[in-house]
């Protein structure tokens, strides 16, 4: 392994010894093409070897496209119990990743208990926690102190934090240009960090000493999710100046880090109208030199609400079918309220349904192989095989009970159309 980034990583290289193998049956690939594209940085390898009992996870296709989950208490319902059941009801219904997301109640120890319930590689946002401290304490986001957010991922690091969410290319220039949008910043993080240099008449730390961050987050194998701040919260806002501009930063940014070793993936939109999805996404992957993206929906519309986990799947299919990574889900709680189990698991599905119709019409094999699977059963009217091939189960078989000993399905009966045109006898 005499490739540089492998070589200056080496908690990476660890992992990579230990896992390859495993990884590459899992995925359905050759070990040297994954060594290859983790090198060239298409590809990432997810795990802190300091979070116990973790499966890491290839992120980069032609991996197959996973799946991440956002959960975590609010300022509304700071119950850590409920979110534990949460990251349950995620991992349940097949999410590769979790990110953790809470901002009420005591960070350090919810986080302690997500990493230890959770196989999967875990993220957060760091920003948050220093955030919640500073308001939590009665002071304004100005007053943060650069050290305090590096002195975070620093902690979180050490925890065994797989991936943080960082907004390193949300710049003052960048946050200027959003002011004349539909919906200005709708980023969490990104909206803390642009007050934080508005008010202090200062650029992003995060940005100005990047080279801090890489040197934390290199020893832990922690990778950067290079954060979309100015990601469009309006289909109106899709594309413009300030998107862009952070996307170069990003771009320039996720070199700079495998240069030194530490692995990144981008993130993306967000708000993107249907007709936009595909240029979008290869633009974004132009300029950030096919490194993993990250994408959030993107959602085909504005207005949605109650449903948006549907309007999500439907630019998430669209954009992994254009070279998407990974799709972080949305629930029907998006914009409302904090999500429950119940939208945990309808949000997860709905996404892993996007991944899968992108996948198959990409032509991936394990995609096509599930179609052809389920088509076959279908015809024979074996319903433990169309159980064995769907992407879920446990509704096939919740929808099947009052009739499962019925040959046919209820929605026909003796009219079914697969039985009409069997030969008599
Ligand atoms: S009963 Fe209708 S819906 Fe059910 S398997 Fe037959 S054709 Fe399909």
């Amino acid at each position: 392994m005499s490739s540089s980034l492998l070589s200056r990583n080496q908690a990476l290289q660890h992992l990579v010894h230990q896992h390859l193998n495993q990884l590459a049956m899992a995925e359905g690939l050759v070990p040297d093409s994954i060594l290859a594209a983790l090198e060239a940085g298409s590809m990432v390898l997810l795990g802190n070897p300091a979070h116990r009992a973790l499966e890491p996870l290839l992120v980069g296709q032609p991996a197959r496209v996973k799946i991440n989950a956002n959960i975590g208490t609010s300022p509304f319902s700071n119950c850590p119990d409920t979110e534990l059941r949460k990251l349950k009801a995620a991992l349940a219904a097949g999410a590769d990743t979790v990110m953790d997301l809470s901002i009420a109640g005591d960070l350090d120890a919810i986080r302690q208990r997500m990493l230890a319930a959770c196989p999967r590689p875990l993220g957060t946002v760091p920003m948050y926690a220093v955030g919640q401290q500073i308001l939590d304490s009665g002071a304004q986001i100005s007053s943060m102190r650069p050290d305090q957010l590096f002195a975070e991922v620093e902690r979180q690091a050490a925890q065994g934090v797989d991936f943080i969410t960082v907004h390193c290319g949300l710049s003052r220039r960048g946050a200027e240009l959003a002011a004349g949008r539909a919906m200005g910043i709708v980023s969490r993080g990104g909206s803390m960090l642009a007050r934080w240099m508005r008010e202090n008449d200062r650029e992003n730390p995060l940005l100005e000493d990047f080279d801090r961050l890489l040197d934390i987050c290199l020893p832990h194998n922690v990778t950067l999710s290079l954060g979309d701040g100015l990601r469009p919260g309006a289909g109106a806002d899709a594309g413009d100046a300030a998107q862009w501009e952070e996307v170069i930063n990003l771009g320039r940014l996720a070199a700079h880090a495998r240069e030194r070793g530490v692995q990144c993936m981008i993130e993306g939109p967000g708000h993107v109208p249907l007709d936009q999805v595909r240029t979008q996404i290869q633009g974004i992957k132009l300029l950030t030199d096919n490194a993993p993206l990250y994408v959030l929906g993107p959602l085909c519309c504005d207005s949605a609400a109650g449903h948006d986990h549907i309007a999500g799947a439907i630019g998430g299919a669209l954009a992994v079918e254009a070279g998407v990574d990974f799709l972080c889900y949305l629930t029907p709680a998006e914009h409302l309220t904090l999500p429950d189990e119940a939208d945990v698991t309808a949000g997860v599905m709905a996404s892993r349904v996007a991944a899968h119709a992108g996948e198959t019409a990409l032509k991936r094999p394990h995609a096509l192989a599930r179609e052809a699977a389920m088509n076959r059963a279908r015809m024979a009217l074996d319903w433990e095989g169309m159980a064995a091939a769907a992407i879920d189960p446990a509704s096939l078989c919740r929808r099947r009970e009052a009739h499962r000993n019925e040959e046919v399905c209820a929605m026909c009966g003796k009219f079914c159309a697969v039985k009409m045109l069997r030969p008599e006898g």
